[in-house]
């Protein structure tokens, strides 16, 4: 298969990849990069089952996972299964997650996710991607944070904002343009990484754009990653892309 993606022309060395198998190689390089940044990646919501994990994710859509981190344990201490929460006052969980932005969807999403755990799947998380989307609030972003970190099941990679962008810069999606289609993004990293190496991929980005690749003046001259990388050096004092 032949894929005509011009990259970045910074140098030589990134003019043009013909082939997956440039995009393969390249990738792995980029893997063991990041194996060798963050050996230790993980998702930095804090949790202590699926059912947590779920609804942390669900909160932490437009906020910060520092914010998310001090609203849960509130809110589990308080309903502590999914039955507690789907049975909750709504008012007092939107008192509770009011930090976390958008409360009351929030809400509405939490314990009717909640409402079918219990009703549908036995109270348990379900651990499939069939099943995690038929729950409110979840989509296929949400779905892979659960399945990959809680189940251990590497079935999608996690596109956030942070790994969006990164793929961007990175090279390491050619159909989506502007880092922003998590659909095209995904089906690009699915092609370029092994399977066992899906939600590990999706927590290194998180931490690298974090760390290092910020959205605004990226750190290229500290960049570990930077010979692997087709945007290294493309950006002004100000931090925007001048490629
Ligand atoms: S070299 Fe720069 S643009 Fe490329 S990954 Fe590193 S920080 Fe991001």
């Amino acid at each position: 298969m032949v894929v005509m993606n011009m990259t970045r022309t910074k140098s030589a060395g990134f003019a043009l990849e013909k082939s997956l198998a440039d995009k393969k190689k390249r990738a792995r390089e980029v893997l063991a990069g990041l194996h060798k940044l963050y050996p230790e990646a993980d998702c930095a919501l804090t949790h202590e089952d699926p059912l947590q994990l779920l609804i942390a994710t669900i909160l932490s859509a437009q906020s910060t996972d520092v914010t998310v981190n001090k609203v849960t344990p509130v809110l589990f201490q308080r309903y502590p299964t999914a039955r507690d929460l789907a049975e909750a006052p709504p008012a007092e969980v939107e008192r509770i997650v009011h930090s976390s932005g958008f409360f009351r969807q929030k809400t509405k999403s939490i314990q009717g996710a909640c409402r079918k755990i219990v009703e549908e799947f036995g109270g348990k998380v379900p651990d499939t991607l069939e099943q995690l989307v038929t729950l409110p609030g979840v989509a296929r972003k949400t779905a892979n944070v659960v399945l990959g970190t809680a189940f251990g099941k590497n079935e999608g990679i996690v596109v956030d904002t942070h790994v969006g962008r990164l793929a961007t810069r990175l090279g390491l999606t050619w159909t989506s343009k502007d880092g922003k289609d998590a659909v095209k993004i995904e089906r690009d990293l699915i092609g370029l990484f092994p399977q066992d190496e899906w939600t590990f991929l999706g927590h290194a980005l998180i931490w690298h754009g974090r760390r290092v690749c910020f959205a605004r003046k990226p750190n290229c001259p500290g960049c570990t990653l930077e010979r692997h990388c087709p945007s290294a050096g493309l950006f002004n004092e100000a931090g925007d892309f001048r490629g």
